[in-house]
């Protein structure tokens, strides 16, 4: 069950319309490292998951991730403003200047519509692991990009919160994986003689990289047992 909250996770402000700065904020509302496809890609992951506290997490993010689209679409629609003369608008989202009436639409920075093909589903709760600390190493870049590029504080206040939280998913997301050595398609992992061999296929020259026996891959980090 879903209930909506009328306020926002966190507030969102611009400091003044900018009609090219919402079609880049369009990326992270329908783009393939977007909030949306965060969103359906824990969504649907978790109704395969056993275990009661990684589902728990999933659902968990899951929401607040659409809790992120409604900041981001809310902030695209301050961007636009409510005039629909998109003069200003030279590049980008052609798309929602044509066909919405500049509504806040479910396409990334160049009018590409979204689609579930952005969203990664295994049935192997490591593999989903994986995807989905890649997934949020992908948002925190797409928001640093954006926020070099967007010159407006009230964006940027909004951005640097959405980069922080996508880190604290990335931290969560890691911690799950550590619970799950040995289990899934990390049972076997490691345990012929193919699985540990490594081909130096890069000739002239010494090989540079060391893979004498290599380890699944492990997160915690250095301050952590
Ligand atoms: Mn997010
Ligand atoms: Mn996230």
């Amino acid at each position: 069950m879903f209930k909506h909250d009328k306020a926002l996770l966190h507030e969102v402000k611009v400091d003044c319309p900018n009609p090219n700065y919402a079609a880049m904020l369009q990326e992270q509302l329908g783009g393939p490292q977007g909030e949306l496809k965060a969103a359906m890609q824990y969504l649907s992951q978790s109704f395969r998951i056993k275990d009661k506290e990684i589902k728990d997490l999933f659902l968990d993010i899951a929401s607040e991730e659409l809790s992120h689209m409604e900041m981001v679409a809310t902030t695209i629609n301050l961007l636009n403003g409510h005039n629909l003369d998109a003069n200003n608008a030279t590049i980008g989202n052609i798309e929602a200047h044509v066909l919405t009436g500049l509504a806040p639409m479910l396409s990334n920075a160049s009018g590409q519509l979204w689609t579930a093909a952005y969203v990664n589903e295994s049935g192997d709760l490591a593999a989903d692991l994986l995807s989905n600390i890649a997934a949020e190493q992908r948002a925190k870049v797409v928001y640093e990009y954006l926020y070099r590029q967007i010159n407006d504080q009230g964006v940027r206040e909004t951005i640097d919160f959405l980069l922080n939280r996508e880190e604290a998913h990335n931290t969560m997301f890691r911690e799950a994986f550590n619970r799950l050595q040995d289990t899934g398609s990390l049972k076997d992992w490691g345990v012929t003689q193919d699985s540990k061999l490594y081909f130096n296929l890069s000739t002239p020259g010494d090989q540079y990289f060391n893979a004498n026996n290599p380890q699944p891959p492990k997160f915690n980090s250095p301050n952590q047992n």
